[in-house]
């Protein structure tokens, strides 16, 4: 594997050269075929990819740096932030023509590390890998991961933990917060270098484009309102959507206390830490608008004025609204759209909300018989059915079409806490078996996979006492 490092090449204004610091008897807990596959690096032994994994080995032209970055946590802007715990090793070419990013992910203190041990735990770096994985294949974009390794480096958090590390792929690891650092701090000659160096690498048909940071700011809104209403779609909540966690290219990136919904809650709150419920479920639209205004308050200087800026961003809404609402027409298996179509979606959600029906074997039940036995108010839910047969009776396909569809895009089997937490524990026990396995069930969330029925059910109801917070 050969890389080359267009991001160190900008230069110490945007990085810093840094030292990963390997971690005790590394040892591999996964590794991401597709990704083998995608770098082409099936050459490689698990020796090696452990040593890749925990900057033992750099290949040939990579350079380890760790990125600056700022932005808002929480709403309040935090003027330097920057890889605490990530380190950006280089950029190899995927088999599919694009340019990747290699960045460890808890490989030892760097510049930015604050408070913070420069290190990744062995729980939130299965979290991380796996997540990347099931959004991936319910076709979300994200951030992935090459392979993790655990060690016996010991980690102190609540309570003393194992060092592990991520290999993480991407297109990109700038963030809006990168953005924002060198506008914030008036370095307008690096703002406008970094917008060059992301239309060059990303949207090259614009490099002779005279608004080059009004196009990017529109794309990144776009894209951003997008990702966002494809969370909404299959109940995935962030959990941290600070603008430093908010990737350029509108991927999903730095996974912590995210969740998917089981019992639907309109305002589920996954973080634990997350005291307010700024970052609730149902919260996420708004704040990825909030997030965008962010960006566009950091590109202002490179804008025509307020009043561009506002335009551009202004377009989030209808860039929302429109794919979720497609989004949400499929999943109920309607083709088009009706009159009276929101208002049946908004009187079920309500239903679930009320009762806490399990979102994800709601969708995979519909329009089938056996739907109703997930309802206790059965006249409540009776009424509603009878609207939506007679909604679906409009449609052109047969139901056994319409179902078959509706099977395409409603997952049976999601990444749920509860199966996170039963991998979790058996990996710090030594046994990563269940990693392994659940990677490859949720690699497939629209197959039926009988041999893993039980990995579809609702979750057992220790599950409501588990507790996710920003602790990584
Ligand atoms: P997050 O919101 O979790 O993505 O992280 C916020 C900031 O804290 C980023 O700058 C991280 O790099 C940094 N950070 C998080 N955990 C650690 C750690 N254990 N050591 C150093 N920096 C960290
Ligand atoms: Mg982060
Ligand atoms: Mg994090």
């Amino acid at each position: 594997m050969k890389l080359v490092h267009t991001y160190a090449d900008l230069g110490s204004t945007f990085s810093s050269h840094v030292q990963p610091q390997p971690l005790d008897t590394p040892e591999l807990v996964s590794v991401n075929q597709d990704i083998v596959q995608l770098l082409s690096c099936a050459d490689f032994s698990e020796e090696q990819l452990a040593q890749l994994c925990n900057g033992e080995m750099i290949p040939e032209g990579g350079q380890p740096v760790s990125m600056v970055y700022s932005g808002h946590q929480f709403g309040v802007y935090v003027p330097r932030l920057g890889d605490g715990r990530a380190i950006l090793l280089g950029e190899t070419e995927g088999s599919d023509g694009v340019l990747y990013d290699l960045q460890l992910k808890g490989a030892g203190l760097t510049p930015y590390s604050r408070d913070g041990d420069g290190r990744a735990v062995l729980r939130s770096t299965i979290r991380e890998y796996l997540c990347g994985e099931a959004l991936h294949s319910l076709g979300i974009p994200t951030t992935r991961a090459l392979c993790l390794i655990n060690s016996n480096t010991p980690v102190y958090r609540e309570q003393v933990e194992t060092g592990a590390a991520l290999l993480r792929v991407s297109e990109s690891h700038i963030r809006f917060g990168t953005f924002e650092y060198f506008s914030h701090t008036r370095q307008l000659d690096a703002l406008s270098q970094l917008v060059d160096y992301v239309v060059e690498r990303h949207f090259p048909e614009w490099t002779d484009a005279d608004d080059k940071a009004a196009n990017l700011l529109s794309e990144a809104t776009r894209r951003t309102a997008e990702m966002v209403a494809q969370w909404q779609a299959v109940g995935w909540c962030h959990g941290v959507m600070n603008s430093d966690n908010m990737s350029i290219l509108g991927h999903t990136i730095d996974y912590g206390p995210f969740g998917f919904i089981d019992g639907f809650n309109a305002v589920h709150i996954c973080n634990h830490s997350d005291w307010h419920g700024r970052y609730a479920f149902n919260r996420q639209p708004d704040i990825g608008y909030w997030n965008c205004s962010a960006l566009a308050s950091a590109l202002l200087p490179l804008l025509e004025g307020k009043e561009q800026a506002e335009d551009l961003i202004k377009q989030y809404p209808s860039f929302f609204s429109k794919k979720y609402a497609s989004l949400l027409r499929a999943k109920f298996g309607l083709s088009s759209s009706k009159e009276g179509d929101s208002q049946l979606f908004d009187e079920v959600f309500q239903l679930m909300h009320d009762e806490r029906t399990d979102y994800t074997i709601f969708f995979r039940a519909l329009g089938k018989p056996d739907l109703q036995d997930l309802f206790i108010d059965r006249d409540r839910f009776n009424s509603w059915s009878n609207k939506y047969e007679k909604r679906i009776a409009q449609e052109p396909s047969s139901l056994d079409e319409i179902i078959k569809s509706m099977s395409q895009v409603n997952p049976k089997y999601i990444l749920r806490n509860h199966l996170l937490q039963i991998a979790i524990n058996k990996a710090e026990n030594g046994d990563y078996s269940e990693v392994n396995k659940l990677l490859k069930i949720i690699r497939q969330p629209f197959s039926e996979q009988p041999e893993f029925e039980s990995y579809a059910d609702s979750p057992p109801d220790w599950a409501g006492d588990l507790e996710v917070s920003c602790s990584s």
